[in-house]
């Protein structure tokens, strides 16, 4: 029979090691938010495939969904032959993102190309080249959202100097000694010394950082980079794919900074396991492209279309996003007692389910402690991930439809691997 040990060994051999895997552990089957391995061995599962399955694996609605489609047609190319789930995705994230004004909406399959895309629309519209993105920012591994990617390490180690025309500014984070005026002076130093405003399509930022460590822009700078945008005639593109579809306790988190974003990326958990993205804009931004510069085979596969309109049904009857909240404060009072206990976890945050504790150990971030922490977890059946600019960040993306009883038992395996991995 198969064995962990045995398929990574095969993967070893098999596949490129450029593909990393956290967990040594390969998955046979899975249930809203219990995965079990080719050893029969069940885990709770804090990761979400990375912030993919808010409505948990194969929510029974999601996956009948896909299953009635499959009995229908399962591709045409939407820009061959159309289907009407394809624009029922678009009206609803027309409606669904934030932003008083009209909106349209441009299907794609992964969060990469979503952010390739917005970077193309931003240029189109303004006629400009020019990207602003942040430290410790994370927009994909393609070519372009590479370059907007604010870590080296491994993202981009190794394959030279990525395109150019992406200025670096520096993300607030109070923690790290960055204010928010600190930031805002990284931009106009931008203007300063590397390019003029009237080069810059596009800002471009994660309202919550996701791989960068979880944290969060203030309303107050995004009004900031509003009216920044504003004054210049730059796009501001909102990055949604890890922070939308529920995650921060609204539909998407731009909700939450008091102004919208000119165009919003989402991706993951919009379609519950299924590879769908998509970027929702102002129409006469969106329209900037003329027909046939926006597309691709599989974008707004029908299969990945019928899975996130079930999804965003689901979101509806099970009233998910007062669960978001309700796991976000759940998450934080536990860790937040465990933070009494361990002097390692200099801090628990995030908005909504979006939670995350930092290890620092004499002032500096302790990285060394999460690969403990991991595979303390796992041996206690517990599926968790890491992120962070450091390294030294321990994310939770849990299902928001898993049931209490595992959400705590989760929480008591964090705690015991702490005890392990800190002693
Ligand atoms: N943007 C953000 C904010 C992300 O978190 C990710 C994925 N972690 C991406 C873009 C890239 O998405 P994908 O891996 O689907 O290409």
């Amino acid at each position: 029979s198969k064995t962990n040990e045995g398929l990574m060994a095969r993967r070893q051999s098999a596949v490129a090691q450029g593909v990393g895997q956290i967990h040594p552990i390969f998955t046979e089957r899975a249930e809203n938010s219990t995965v079990w391995d080719v050893e029969g061995r069940e885990y709770i599962d804090f990761a979400g495939g990375i912030a993919v399955l808010n409505t948990g694996h194969l929510h029974p609605k999601v996956k009948a969904a896909v299953a009635a489609q499959l009995e229908a047609f399962s591709h045409t190319c939407f820009m061959v032959l159309g289907y009407e789930s394809y624009i029922q995705v678009c009206e609803k994230l027309n409606q669904l993102v934030p932003g008083d004004f009209a909106k349209k909406t441009a299907l794609f399959t992964s969060g990469s190309e979503a952010v390739e895309n917005a970077v193309k629309v931003a240029r189109a519209y303004t006629k400009r080249a020019g990207v602003i993105a942040f430290t410790s920012g994370y927009h994909g591994r393609t070519m372009a959202a590479l370059a907007l990617t604010g870590k080296v390490a491994p993202y981009s180690k190794g394959m030279g100097l990525m395109a150019a025309n992406v200025f670096r500014a520096e993300f607030p984070c109070e923690l790290h000694g960055v204010s928010e005026d600190d930031a805002m002076a990284s931009i106009e130093r931008i203007f300063k010394n590397d390019a003029e405003p009237s080069d810059i399509a596009a800002i471009i930022l994660e309202p919550v950082q996701g791989e960068g460590g979880f944290y969060a822009a203030t309303p107050s700078f995004m009004k900031r980079l509003r009216a920044l945008c504003d004054e210049h005639g730059i796009v501001l593109i909102a990055d949604e794919v890890q922070t939308g579809a529920g995650r921060t306790g609204t539909f998407f988190a731009m909700e939450q900074m008091g102004v919208a974003a000119d165009i919003t990326t989402f991706a993951k958990s919009i379609a519950g396991g299924f590879p769908l993205s998509g970027i929702t804009g102002k129409a006469e931004v969106m329209d900037a492209i003329t027909a046939g510069g926006l597309g691709g085979t599989y974008g707004g596969s029908p299969l990945a279309c019928a899975a996130a309109l079930a999804v965003i049904e689901v979101f509806e009857e099970e009233q998910l996003l007062t669960r978001a909240n309700e796991v976000g404060a759940k998450l934080k009072t536990a860790l937040t007692q465990m933070q009494a206990k361990f002097s390692q976890i200099a801090e628990v945050r995030g908005l909504g389910a979006m939670i995350a504790i930092e290890l620092i150990e004499n002032g500096k971030p302790a990285a060394q402690y999460c690969p403990k922490i991991l595979a303390e977890a796992r041996d206690r059946g517990l599926i968790l991930l890491s992120c962070g600019t450091y390294g030294n960040v321990i994310r939770v993306l849990v299902p928001l439809t898993a049931p209490d009883e595992q959400i705590e038992a989760g929480l008591a395996i964090m705690e015991q691997s702490f005890a392990a991995a800190f002693n």
